[in-house]
């Protein structure tokens, strides 16, 4: 097990993710470079093109929702705590699945309106 060297986006080994402490594994054979920690999703803002860690941010990039694509395909909206950047990365199929099921539903359970008044409308 190692700590993450986010100068390394081939990275091979274990390491322990600074924002909840949880050990993350390397990306299954044959997989790209992980992006964000499975468990808790949060990320850091170390890119300025995808997968070139030339960012001096170095701040921790919040979940704060979900993207379905076009294709389908789910991908996580990050933000940087440090400067505001948001991004997208794509989801892994190690992802914490109930913190995906949050983002998608939150706003669902946020709504500025009364729901009742708009389902009524669409009903
Ligand atoms: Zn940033």
């Amino acid at each position: 097990m190692s700590r993450y060297n986010y100068n390394d986006n081939n990275y091979t080994d274990t390491f322990i993710y600074r924002n909840c402490g949880m050990t993350v594994p390397p990306p299954e054979a044959g997989g790209s470079h992980r992006n964000h920690c499975p468990h808790s999703l949060w990320s850091l803002h170390v890119d300025l093109k995808k997968g070139d860690r030339r960012c001096g941010c170095r701040g921790l990039m919040q979940p704060i929702s979900v993207w379905v694509k076009p294709s389908k395909e789910w991908a996580v909206i990050h933000r940087s705590q440090s400067c505001g950047f948001i991004r997208t990365n794509r989801i892994a199929g190690d992802d914490n699945e109930m913190i995906l099921f949050r983002l998608a539903a939150e706003p669902i359970t946020m709504l500025p309106f009364p729901a009742k008044d708009t389902l009524d409308k669409i009903i």
